[in-house]
């Protein structure tokens, strides 16, 4: 098999991804697509989808191997399930699979380029294959899903840092989602479960683009500390 393309994702590290796409609808990528799969011709018609399936490689966990059971976060990282029951990413043949929203594509001088949103993929996530999304066939209402049946929730307050609203107004031009798409993440918990279910003062740290975002939790507050950027020296 081959890599048709490599995903730019504002998700710099493992840390903090949501575990299913769609979960953080303001997490928008790119998939640049290998030279020998820069043909237009390969796209023709992919704007009658809404919604696309990325088939990819979990490269950044794939030497990890696998093991017959896993213990999923949503079981509070407690019990063990067997792997082809679990979305985890230690499998035997280390592949993903998440349904992304097509935001459309572009020829930027040699390459090709498609825009997607919703993402769960890590920056730099090799890409094996790309499907359209059919609801007639792929969408099942009636179906169950267990302990997975609906989208964790969260009833987090996210609040923010006089000194991260001041970072926020100064990118706000170039990075006009960033506060909700903060909110959004920071809503889905990212901390191992085992961390919420005790005293927690630990500050967390995060990158989104190519910020260092810290947090700290406190009861069902989650509070922005700092935003902070290596590449923008204006940026405190
Ligand atoms: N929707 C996919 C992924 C589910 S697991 C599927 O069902 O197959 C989601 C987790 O995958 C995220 O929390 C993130 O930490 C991890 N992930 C995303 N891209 C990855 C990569 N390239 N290598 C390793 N782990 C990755």
């Amino acid at each position: 098999m081959n890599i048709i393309a490599t995903i730019r994702s504002p998700y710099k590290q493992k840390f903090a991804i949501p575990r299913q796409p769609n979960l953080v609808k303001e997490a928008h990528g790119e998939i640049v697509f290998e030279k020998e799969f820069s043909d237009p011709n390969c796209l023709r018609e992919i704007e009658q989808f809404s919604h696309l399936w990325l088939i990819f490689i979990f490269h950044a966990s794939a030497e990890k191997g696998w093991s017959p059971t896993v213990q999923p976060p949503r079981l509070g990282g407690k019990e063990s399930i067997g792997v082809f029951a679990t979305r985890s990413t230690f499998r035997p043949n280390p592949i993903g699979l998440s349904v992304v929203e097509n935001l459309g594509w572009k020829k930027k001088g040699t390459s090709l380029l498609l825009q997607v949103g919703g993402l769960d993929l890590l920056d730099g996530t090799p890409i094996i294959d790309i499907k359209p999304y059919l609801p007639y066939a792929d969408a099942l209402p009636q179906a169950k899903a267990g302990f997975a049946e609906l989208a964790p929730s969260s009833d987090y307050e996210i609040e923010f840092s006089a000194e991260a609203e001041r970072s926020l107004a100064e990118l706000k031009s170039q990075y006009p989602e960033l506060k909700n798409f903060i909110t959004s993440v920071l809503k889905q918990d990212p901390r191992p479960a085992w961390r919420k279910k005790e005293f927690d003062d630990k500050r967390y740290g995060m990158s989104l683009y190519d910020f260092n975002i810290k947090w700290h939790v406190h009861e069902k507050q989650i509070h922005v500390i700092s935003i902070t950027s290596d590449s923008t020296p204006n940026v405190s």
